[in-house]
Order: structure tokens, then sequence, then C-alpha cells
């Protein structure tokens, strides 16, 4: 299926390249964080070579923290719920909040830092009048299925198969070893795409040219009994702003998240354009060979709208899902634009007090957000060695990269 989408994008003027340049219009087989056909995640990358071997780090897992202690104006530790038992740690240096986008608003807002109304609404005592929780953006993703000749899609049967299993335990190849996702696309949709490409012919230059707003993910549906391959489509850089709110003072409680997803129309207008785009790919010749046709009654809310362009709109109402992006709602940046951390990571108005994660990202980035918060996490490491005089040189683990496909 990758292969296919990658000779259709070509056919369509996109790039086969690793897409990691700021032109866009490219496709690529998808590349992961995998290693030895195991995935390879931050913990299995960082933290089991050195958990064993470091005397000074202590890990406590399935430990929930309900605040950071402030005293002061300074964060000396936080306070945590470990099987029914509320304990404190204190903190000989600094407090690092790193739980997350939905996490780390949580428990600062449950610290006292947070916007005051809400807090004060809450009767929590407010330390720091910050926008905690605001600027929350996050990746939707509308999918089209298709269905598609056997063995070119990967399907339950596949996953059932003996001799796919045997293959994995054997040697960590073949359908289980691979992420899910056969290939990536960036492209520019719309008006200004097309306005871009003409300066380029014009001016011979991508001066002007504008990212990517449209990402897609190209996969087969694992789980039904038919050859399905699922293209899904991705706003890039949404400008619909949502926000996340305690729901209450008791830290068990879950968060409000209001993702506001098309608060903004033209995010509606960019994944109506990414969906047409996509279909379009559906009918080049790679695919059509393989016998790709449009299967709507996955949507079965929208199965009998026959108008295509209705039906797309009402797949985008009804079948809009998350990516799990979210980012920005302890954001960078100075507190007269809305920061939370400063470019230390530290948090205004608090001492010895950083949050290291996604949620410090002020915008979104245009792909898949792991990467950025492994980025993150290295970068913010970088900024605490070198406060504390040590040298900040970086080691990189190496996830290997196999290539496991080819154009042939
Ligand atoms: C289902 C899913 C699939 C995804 N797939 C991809 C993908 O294929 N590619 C990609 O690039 N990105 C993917 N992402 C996004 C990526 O995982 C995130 O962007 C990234 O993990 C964010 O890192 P983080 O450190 O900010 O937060 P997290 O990875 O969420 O880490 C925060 C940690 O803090 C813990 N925590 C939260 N609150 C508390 C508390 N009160 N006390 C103690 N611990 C707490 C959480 O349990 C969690 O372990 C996916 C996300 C999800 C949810």
């Amino acid at each position: 299926l990758g292969d296919q989408l990658v000779r259709a994008g070509l056919l369509k003027g996109l790039r086969y390249t690793d897409c990691s340049d700021y032109e866009g219009n490219c496709i690529l087989h998808t590349m992961s964080t995998i290693r030895d056909g195991v995935r390879c995640s931050a913990s299995t990358a960082y933290l089991k070579p050195v958990s064993t071997k470091r005397p000074n780090l202590h890990i406590i897992t399935d430990a929930e923290v309900s605040r950071v202690i402030i005293e002061n104006g300074r964060a000396k530790g936080v306070e945590y719920t470990y099987e029914g038992k509320t304990s404190q740690i204190s903190a000989t240096r600094e407090v690092v909040v790193a739980a997350g986008a939905v996490g780390s608003p949580k428990i600062l807002m449950l610290s006292g830092v947070g916007p005051k109304n809400h807090l004060e609404s809450l009767g929590i005592k407010v330390l720091s009048d910050l926008p905690v929780g605001d600027n929350l953006q996050d990746h939707t993703r509308v999918t089209m299925f298709y269905e598609v000749s056997k063995d070119t899609a990967t399907n339950v049967g596949t996953f059932a198969d003996r001799y796919a299993q045997e293959q994995y335990l054997g040697t960590q190849t073949g359908p289980y070893s691979y992420s899910g996702i056969e290939a990536l696309a960036w492209v520019r949709v719309g008006e200004r795409n097309r306005r871009s490409s003409l300066s380029q012919k014009l001016f011979g230059t991508f001066q002007n040219v504008e990212p990517p707003n449209v990402q897609y993910h190209i996969a087969s549906v694992v789980g039904v009994q038919q050859y399905i391959a699922a293209i899904s489509t991705t706003g890039t850089r949404p400008k619909s702003i949502g926000t996340i709110r305690l729901n209450s003072s008791n830290p068990r409680g879950d968060p409000l998240i209001d993702v506001n997803y098309y608060g903004d129309k033209r995010d509606w207008q960019v994944t109506l354009e990414g969906l047409k785009f996509s279909h379009e790919l559906f009918q080049t010749k790679p695919l059509k060979t393989v016998g790709a046709k449009l299967v709507k009654s996955l949507h079965p809310r929208c199965s009998k709208v026959s108008d295509f362009t209705d039906y797309l709109n009402c797949i985008i109402k009804y079948y809009t899902l998350t990516m799990y992006h979210p980012v920005g709602t302890v954001k960078m940046g100075s507190k007269s634009q809305g920061g939370v951390v400063n470019r230390k990571l530290k948090v205004h108005g608090v001492n010895g007090l950083r949050v290291i994660d996604a949620s410090i990202a002020p915008t979104l980035i245009s792909m898949n957000t792991n990467a950025m918060a492994i980025m993150i996490g290295e970068k913010g490491a970088d900024i605490i060695k070198a406060d504390n005089g040590i040298n900040t040189e970086i080691k990189m683990p190496i996830c290997n990269r196999r290539r496991r496909f080819s154009l042939g």
C-alpha cells in the first residue's frame, strides 16, 4: 500500500523525500521510533539504560502528583499519592513538571499557578496569576476509506496469520514490525498553493512558498473483513484554540478539556480541501490498478449523502477525531505574550519550578509531536545542566532505522 501511495503521490506532483524541509508537497514511507522491530519509547531509549546505574535516580511508578508545594514564592517539593497514601518529597534544587499538555496545566492549577478567576472560583489560593491551560492546540484527523485488492492492504487476516507471527518472532520483520502507518505526506492545498506554484514557475524560487497545510497518514484498516486502505487528513497548523480547566479542586478529578475544533472556520476549509486532494490520490493509476474504490459504509451517518462535497462536510462534522497531539497549555513566552514559562522553561513568578514537556510549545508543529517532545526534553536537560555549570554536550540515543520497503 505504501508503495502504491508513493507512486500516486509522484503522479500528483509530490516529491519522494524525507520531508524535512520547509517546502512540503512530499511523500515518504513512514519513519518510526522502532529499534530491531520493537517500538523504542523514550523510556526504553533514555531511562532503562541508566535506571539501575545511577544511585541518585529514584523512579516511583504508579504515583500521582497532586500538587507542587510552593512556599514564599519557591517550589519546595511535590505532594503525591501512592497506593492510596499521600506523601511529600522535598526538592533540594528545583521541581521539574513533565506531565504532558493535559497533566502539567492540571498540576500547576492545583498548585495555585493559573488564571486568577478560575482558581478563585474553585477556592484555590492564587500564587501566580498566569494563563495556564489557555492556548490548547491539537491536530484533528478525518479519515476516508478505500477498498483495495487482496494483498495491497494488511488486514486482520494477516495479523492472525501464523506465518506473520513466526516471521516476527524469528526475525522481528514483517507486518508485526512496522508502526501501522505505511506512508506520510505533507501537501499545501487550496488557493495559496496554486499561487505559490505559479511564483515558483515564474521565478524559479520557493521564496514565497507557504508551508504545507495538510498532513496525510496512510494505513491499512485492521479489524474489518475487507482489504481497506485509510487516508487521514490533518490540518497541520490549526487556528482553533481550546482550553484546559480544572473540574474541581480535587486532584483525583479529570480536568475539563475544551478542544474547540473548528472554532476557527478556516480549519474546516483546510480539512475539506485536504480531503478532496486525498480523494484525487486514490483516483490515480497506481491506486486504480489495485482496484481502489471509496467505501462510504464505514461512515454510517454520511453513507447516504450523494453529493461528494456534502459527503465530505458530513464526515468532517461527524467523524473528526483527535490525533492526540495536544500542546501549548503551558506556553513558553514572555508574560506580556501570554507565556507561562520563560525561555529557560521556568514558571513566571515562581522560583525553582520548570515545566519540560509538549505543553510548553507555543504553537503546534506541522507533524506528529513525539519527536518534538523528545527534543524539548533534550533541550530542557541541556538548560538545567548549563544552569548548574555542567558540560552540555549531548549523547543522543540512537534508534537505528532499517528501511523495510523499496519502490522496486
Ligand atoms: C494514543 C496516542 C498515540 C500517539 N501516536 C503518536 C505517534 O505515532 N507519533 C508521534 O509523533 N506522536 C504520537 N503521539 C503524541 C506523543 O505521544 C506526545 O506528543 C508525547 O508523548 C508528549 O510527550 P510529553 O512528555 O509532553 O507527555 P506524555 O508522553 O503524555 O508524558 C506525560 C507523563 O506524565 C504522566 N502524568 C500525568 N499526570 C501525572 C500526575 N499527576 N502525576 C504523575 N504522573 C503524571 C503521564 O502518565 C505520562 O506518563 C500519540 C499520543 C497518543 C496519546
